[in-house]
């Protein structure tokens, strides 16, 4: 098909065992329909008029995977994440039908983690045991907040008790492992509040919690309504998140990440590929992929994908982005999403990696940070501590002189 990439089979082949091993993969695939539009969201979604398209959309993405049939035949993957938008904003029975392709076509690691994104009150309990069964092992959950009055700020079509019983509703289908997603920084929001979000999610034991700071997006109709909502100021945001770090640890759930929190064992596997920098396949519109040194990603515009993959003699442009990467900027991404990780950055993997010392280059530079408790040193590894990563934004554009780096392309495939 013109325009849609393919894997290859060129590898690097290390042990005399090699070509008998199979390269590790992530697959995520993106579903852009939501039941309405929340107030803050500039994620590629819209709420979809007929359910036609939403047929058309599912065949068009299996056809693309099919595409990758023979040249993904030489890769295992071990994660799959289905996200959006809303998956389960989908029929039931288009969904279980995508996840059959995935099956077909791809040859799953044993244990693989398989995720799907669910929004409280698009689940129930029937839905969730046939979506188990057929091998959804993972549920991430977008609960936000657990005060109803910051629900409506942001435009959720759920409530408070909504996300209670989609919560219990997966419980009873057997699905032990659960995320649940927070935000802080949302219009009415107190330290108080957040607490006793934390608090309530605490009680109901997910195994991972993320908490992400609400951005403004210019485009959204949240940030046109901002200035004349109450909205936490800067320094109460940082209050919030250095309170939750440490409610959350006390809680069992240890920060991995600088927004993620989990059970021993219980890590978003998916999600620390993009943060390891390890490779990743994203089919659907708007969906990227990082493999064999590119990155790219298919058109925001579901349209132009389908007709892409519908009429492949059509040479319409499938991707929005197609770039190799450069030494340089990998070298920038590396220290970008390492510094993500409370695992940091060991000075020896840098080295063994660039062929350089991170200390000789950028130790004087992490100086003031380490003396000013932004980031730690131990046995030849910094890590931002969570002040610093806060503020990480900030410390790595001091760290990476950007020019010299050229365009850095990050995405972290997470809502
Ligand atoms: S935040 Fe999630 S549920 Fe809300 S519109 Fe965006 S993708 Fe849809």
């Amino acid at each position: 098909m013109p325009g849609i990439q393919l894997f290859d089979n060129r590898r690097d082949r290390k042990s005399p065992f090699a070509r008998f091993e199979k390269s590790r993969l992530g697959l995520y695939l993106h579903i852009p329909f939501c039941r309405a539009k929340c107030a803050y969201c500039d994620f590629y979604s819209f709420v979809p008029n007929e359910e036609e398209i939403m047929e058309r959309y599912v065949d068009a993405l299996i056809l693309h995977m099919q595409s990758y049939r023979a040249g993904a035949k030489d890769y295992l993957p071990d994660t799959v994440f289905i996200g959006g938008g809303t998956p389960t904003a989908l029929p039931i029975e288009l969904l279980l039908k995508l996840i059959r392709a995935v099956k077909r076509n791809f040859t799953l690691a044993k244990g693989a983690e398989f995720t799907l994104e669910a929004n409280p009150a698009t689940v129930d309990v029937g839905m969730l045991r046939r979506l188990r069964w057929a091998g959804v092992n993972r549920l991430s959950m977008g609960l936000q907040s657990a005060n109803n009055e910051e629900l409506a700020a942001l435009s959720r079509v759920h409530r408070r008790e909504d996300f209670a019983e989609s919560f219990r509703a997966a419980r009873r289908a057997r699905i032990e492992n659960i995320n649940v997603d927070l935000m802080f920084g949302i219009p009415y929001q107190t330290k108080k509040s957040l607490m006793k979000t934390l608090a309530y999610v605490v009680r109901l034991g997910p195994e991972h919690i993320s908490l992400y700071d609400l951005i403004l997006e210019p485009s959204t109709p949240l940030a046109k309504r901002a200035p004349g909502l109450p909205m936490p100021s800067d320094d109460e945001e940082a209050d919030m998140y250095l309170a939750a770090v440490e409610f959350l640890a006390q809680n069992g759930y240890a920060q991995y990440e600088v927004s993620n929190f989990a059970r021993p064992g219980y890590q978003c596997r998916h999600n620390l590929k993009y943060w390891n920098c390890e490779e990743y396949l994203g089919l659907g519109a708007s969906a990227h992929s990082y493999f064999r040194d590119s990155r790219f990603s298919f058109a925001r515009d579901v349209k132009r994908y389908m007709h892409g993959i519908e009429v492949p003699t059509s040479r319409i442009k499938m991707t929005d982005e197609n770039d190799v990467i450069s030494p340089q900027e990998r070298i920038g991404e590396y220290i970008m999403l390492r510094f993500r990780l409370t695992a940091g950055l060991s000075d020896r993997e840098f080295t063994r990696r660039f062929g350089f010392s991170f200390t000789q280059k950028y130790g004087k530079k992490m100086q003031p940070y380490i003396s000013g408790g932004f980031a730690a040193y131990k046995d030849g590894v910094y890590a931002l501590t969570p002040r610093g990563m806060f503020v990480s934004n900030y410390i790595l554009s001091d760290l990476l002189d950007f020019e010299d780096l050229g365009q850095l392309h990050l995405f972290s495939g997470m809502k």
